[in-house]
């Protein structure tokens, strides 16, 4: 608890100074104490980023449960994980995504030892920009870079513009070769060198099937190592 306290002012308690806003679960009260969160959901938040793999009983990120780890903040779960997401989709600003890149960074840390050379993103759909007016995916990798003082850089286009959570998982692993595409000219650094080691940020990951089949077009561009961190994950059914 009192590291979300320490990332707030962190933050310069900036989510009381700018403008007052209302907290991140529950949407009603206000923000208080430089937090996104109110103190009623304080102690919710708390417990959903460190609700532990049901399967497995490590900590979120640790469990291998499906093959490869993955950075994640909290499971994508009813409740105040979905209203968090929905907020980060639809009316994130700077103050929430650096808010979410402090916690993701952390996770990112304690898993990770080795650093990275950039953060790149999963782009989001074009009329979801429209929107929204931002994408969500872009606005927490420019926070997560920023802190970790290395460059964000957009190396994937995407195509299309169907809506991929009506997909099947199957469905989607076998529109998703023609979804994306990676921009060559930006995979390379200022000193004319291929990228080495990337971090990959998307907002939630539910089959998993976006974040393989970018990650493979990222290496099969010549990226030598992708890794992937996400606010939320979609569990499996017996993992919460
Ligand atoms: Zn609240
Ligand atoms: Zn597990």
């Amino acid at each position: 608890m009192q590291l979300l306290k320490s990332i707030a002012s962190g933050i310069g308690r900036s989510f009381d100074i700018i403008s007052p806003c209302r907290c991140i679960c529950c949407g009603f009260n206000a923000c208080e104490d430089g937090l996104p969160v109110c103190s009623d959901c304080i102690g919710g938040f708390y417990r959903l980023v460190n609700t532990p793999c049901s399967r497995c009983g490590r900590d979120i990120g640790l469990c291998e449960c499906d093959g490869n780890p993955l950075t994640f903040l909290f499971w994508y779960v009813p409740g105040d994980a979905h209203r968090m997401i929905s907020y980060i989709k639809n009316d994130a600003d700077v103050r929430f995504a650096r808010f979410f890149a402090e916690l993701l960074v952390m996770r990112i840390k304690s898993q990770h030892r080795r650093g990275f050379d950039a953060v790149t993103y999963i782009p989001r759909r074009r009329r979801g920009i429209r929107i929204a007016g931002y994408d969500q995916a872009k606005l927490i990798a420019t926070e997560v870079a920023h802190i970790l003082g290395i460059d964000c850089i957009t190396l994937l286009m995407r195509h299309g513009s169907r809506e991929q959570k009506l997909l099947s998982a199957s469905e989607r692993r076998r529109t998703m070769v023609n979804r994306y595409s990676v921009i060559k000219e930006n995979t390379l650094n200022s000193e004319n060198q291929i990228y080495g080691r990337i971090l990959l940020i998307d907002d939630v990951c539910t089959t998993g099937a976006t974040l393989d089949a970018c990650s493979s077009l990222l290496r099969k561009a010549g990226l030598k190592q992708v890794i992937p961190a996400v606010i939320a994950r979609t569990p499996k059914r017996k993992d919460v």
